[in-house]
């Protein structure tokens, strides 16, 4: 409380607000929490935006919670039932994402960024990997394609130009140390105007007309097409197999929907070399991202992902549903004496996918006696987003069942305001 207290009088007056008593105490409260509380602790995410880095990327839906619960205990992860003897922990999920794509084979790690480390070393190590100068990118957090294949004792040999890469570019670059090809997507920026790429299939042909491998790390890891929901086109897994990559790898919690994890699919003669490298074991999932990763894979078999996985419900959800749920909320609100506004915005996908790409919303404007800092600081927190100098919510990314707990918690957050001293 006093550390608080010290921050509050040493700020400028025109910077921070005066807290209520109340909103202070909750302050103090959700600092005690922010250090002390077992978590991460659950937040509702009304930002609008649907893969939100910093609130742990794709939630999960029922059926991926229950197998984790599931898997808690003690689980045949590395036991085969059938048998009685011993099983490995991949086999089950494995079947599943070759069942679902059409992969000869599949290995998951976990995360996307470890599947192309462990790819790339074990595949490249001491030899070259030819990528386009336009996809040598940095994904975020440290991800940066030169510095992966450094750490793999590979040597990146960039081609074309940052704009315009074609495919003699990358037949000029080949030799005799060449270990593959690897096309990156380019994730959270895209460059436009005058650019030329090279289409999967036609690398495809040249790497293997070579005896290489091409590989792809498409990054978002959609199994949909987002076209279907009025957005651009997302490059699909299905797509990059078809196409003849011989390695795809992704991240199951960007798109896909899934527990953070990365996943490798394509041709079975390198998922097998991968998985007997020594590094395998290293970034092999755990028994609680295994279950929550068939889970969701299980929505997809099932054809229900759609409805099932939350990120594709919130992406598939109508302007028309979202304005429903906002004036719902405003009825309800305005019956307990708090008046909220409507208006039209956009919400966006995020998670290093579909950049500058939006889908039609309804926001809730607050009023502006509710602060940020006393949404965060609420028992179930409310994470807002701060638009034009105005604290809006989108409920594009509240789910149904959160409503409640965020109509008392912007109530609640109404109650501790006060006039402000004058
Ligand atoms: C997000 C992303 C990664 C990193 O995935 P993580 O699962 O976060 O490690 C790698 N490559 C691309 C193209 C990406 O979009």
């Amino acid at each position: 409380m006093r550390s608080t207290l010290q921050e509050y009088r040493s700020a400028s007056p025109r910077e921070v607000h005066a807290p209520s008593v109340d909103e202070f105490a909750a302050i103090v409260r959700s600092r005690i929490l922010r250090d002390w509380a077992v978590g991460p602790r659950r937040i509702i995410n009304a930002t609008g935006v649907i893969l939100h880095t910093n609130l742990a990327r794709a939630p999960l839906g029922p059926a991926a919670r229950e197998a984790i619960a599931v898997a808690s205990g003690y689980c045949d992860l590395e036991y085969d039932l059938t048998s009685g003897g011993r099983g490995d922990r991949q086999t089950r999920v494995g079947r599943q994402l070759t069942s679902l794509t059409g992969a000869e084979a599949a290995f998951v790690t976990v995360s996307a960024s470890a599947a192309v480390l462990l790819i790339i070393t074990a595949l490249a190590k001491r030899r070259e990997v030819i990528v386009s100068r336009g996809q040598s990118v940095e994904i975020g957090g440290g991800f940066r394609v030169p510095v992966v294949l450094k750490q793999s004792g590979a040597k990146l040999v960039e081609v074309g130009t940052t704009n315009r890469t074609r495919l003699p570019d990358y037949a000029e670059a080949i030799n005799a140390r060449t270990a593959a090809i690897l096309n990156v997507h380019t994730s959270n920026f895209r460059i436009v105007g005058f650019t030329e790429t090279v289409a999967l299939p036609e690398l495809a042909n040249l790497a293997h007309a070579h005896g290489l491998p091409l590989i792809d790390d498409n990054g978002s890891g959609a199994l949909l097409d987002t076209e279907r929901f009025g957005l651009a086109h997302e490059p699909t897994v299905p797509e990059a197999l078809a196409a003849g990559v011989d390695l795809v790898a992704f991240s199951g919690d960007k798109l896909m929907g899934g527990p953070q994890s990365g996943l490798i699919l394509g041709r079975a003669s390198l998922v097998n070399r991968l998985r007997g490298h020594p590094l395998a074991r290293a970034v092999r999932p755990d028994k609680v991202t295994i279950a929550a990763l068939s889970a969701t894979v299980h929505s997809y078999l099932a054809g229900n992902a759609e409805k099932t996985v939350p990120v594709w419900r919130m992406i598939a959800q109508s302007s028309t549903q979202i304005e429903i749920r906002a004036r719902s909320l405003q009825t309800q609100a305005e019956t307990r004496g708090l008046r909220l506004h409507l208006e039209p915005g956009e919400s966006t996908v995020g998670g290093g996918s579909l950049p500058g790409e939006t889908l039609p919303t309804t926001l809730v404007v607050l009023p502006p006696s509710i602060k940020a800092e006393t949404l965060r600081a609420l028992e179930t927190p409310i994470i807002a987003r701060t638009h034009a100098g105005r604290i809006v919510i989108d409920p594009r990314t509240v789910g149904e069942e959160e409503e409640s707990s965020l109509l008392e918690g912007l109530l609640a957050a109404l109650q501790m305001t006060h006039p402000g001293p004058d």
